[in-house]
C-alpha cells in the first residue's frame, strides 16, 4: 500500500515536474519573440536621492515583461533565463537603448542613469565599445551612465569583466556594486573591483531596527567612505529608516518611500518638472 502511494507521489511529481519544464520552454522561447518585436518589453525607472537635500540624483532603470498569457513576469524570473539561453546580451542592449533615449528625451537635466549588467554581459567580448557606441550614438556624456554589477563579477578568473570595467571607467562610465553584501565572495575580493559606489542590499535595511542592525550599515558606510566609494541604501520603505541612514552616512536613498520604478511617460513628467525632482527633506 504504502509503495503505491509513493508510486502516485512520483507520479504527480513527475507530472509536476513535465508542467514546469514545459512552461520554462515556452518562456525561452516567448522572451526571445519579445525582444524581436519589443512590443511586451518595457523599461521602467525608480528614482534615487541624495539624503543630504533630498533632490533627485539618478534614476534605476529597471526591465519590466508583459507576457500575453501569464501576465507579468519578474526579472527576478526572466533574467537568469536570458542568461541561461544566451538572450542577455540582446536584454541589455534592449535597457541600455531605452535608458539613453530617455536622457536624450529630457533635455536641461542633469540626472543620471544606471543599468543592471550581468556578468555573462561584462565578459562578453566587445561589450565596452558597445556601451560606448549606445552613449555616442545619443550624444551622452559617459558619466551620466553608472553600470550596477553584482558580486558574481568578482569571481571572474581570466579578469574578462575586469577589463571591461577599466576601459569603461577610463571613459567616464561609472560603476556600482549591487546588493552589496549578500553574495559569498570576500570584502577583499569585492574591494579589488574598481567601483564607484556600492549599493547597500534590502536586506540590511529591513534589518537596520533590529539589534545590531545600524552597527552594521555604518561600518559598511565607514569601509566605502575610507575607500573613497559612494553609498546607497537600497529598498527604503519606511521614513524611519530614511532618517537612521541618512544620520549614519547614507549618500543617497532608494525605495518605495521615496519612489517606486515610474512608467516612461511618469518619468519624463517627473523630470520636466524640476520642481517635483526633490523629496522633502526628513533632518
Ligand atoms: P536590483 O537591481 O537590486 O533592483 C532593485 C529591485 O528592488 C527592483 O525590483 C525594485 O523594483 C525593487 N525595489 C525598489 N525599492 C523597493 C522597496 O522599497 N521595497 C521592495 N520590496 N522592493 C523595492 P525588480 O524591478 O523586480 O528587479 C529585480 C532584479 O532584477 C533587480 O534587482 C536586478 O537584479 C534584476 N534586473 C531588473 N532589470 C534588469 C535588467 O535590465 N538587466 C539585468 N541584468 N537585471 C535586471
Ligand atoms: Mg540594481
Ligand atoms: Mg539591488
Ligand atoms: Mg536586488
Amino acid at each position: 500500500h504504502a509503495k503505491a502511494a509513493g508510486r502516485n507521489t512520483f507520479a504527480v511529481f513527475g507530472t509536476h515536474m513535465e508542467e514546469i519544464l514545459r512552461r520554462r520552454r515556452a518562456l525561452e522561447s516567448d522572451l526571445a519573440t519579445a525582444l524581436e518585436t519589443g512590443t511586451q518589453l518595457a523599461v521602467h525607472y525608480q528614482p534615487v536621492y541624495s539624503a543630504i537635500d533630498g533632490r533627485m540624483s539618478s534614476m534605476e532603470a529597471l526591465c519590466r515583461w508583459m507576457h500575453p498569457t501569464f501576465g507579468a513576469i519578474s526579472p527576478d524570473v526572466f533574467v537568469p533565463i536570458a542568461e541561461e539561453c544566451g538572450l542577455i546580451q540582446k536584454l541589455g542592449l534592449y535597457v541600455l537603448e531605452e535608458a539613453c533615449s530617455l536622457l536624450a528625451d529630457v533635455q536641461d537635466c542633469d540626472v543620471g542613469i544606471s543599468v543592471n549588467a550581468s556578468a555573462i554581459e561584462l565578459m562578453a567580448p566587445g561589450y565596452a565599445l558597445r556601451v560606448l557606441t549606445m552613449l555616442s550614438k545619443f550624444s551622452l556624456d559617459p558619466s551620466r551612465l553608472e553600470i550596477e554589477i553584482t558580486e558574481r563579477v568578482a569571481t571572474d578568473s581570466e579578469g574578462k569583466a575586469a577589463a571591461a570595467i577599466r576601459s569603461l571607467r577610463d571613459a567616464g562610465v561609472r560603476f556600482a556594486i549591487d546588493d552589496f553584501g549578500i553574495g559569498t565572495s570576500s570584502f577583499g575580493q569585492l574591494l579589488n573591483l574598481n567601483v564607484d559606489r556600492i549599493k547597500i542590499d534590502k536586506m540590511f535595511v529591513d534589518q537596520l531596527h533590529e539589534n545590531g542592525g545600524a552597527p552594521l550599515v555604518e561600518a559598511i558606510v565607514q569601509m566605502a567612505r575610507h575607500k573613497g566609494l559612494k553609498t546607497t541604501a537600497e529598498g527604503v520603505e519606511t521614513a524611519d529608516q530614511r532618517v537612521t541612514l541618512t544620520s549614519l552616512g547614507c549618500d543617497n536613498l532608494q525605495g518605495f518611500q521615496l519612489s517606486k520604478p515610474l512608467n516612461r511617460p511618469n518619468t519624463i513628467r517627473l523630470l520636466s518638472q524640476q520642481e517635483q525632482t526633490r523629496v522633502s527633506a526628513v533632518l
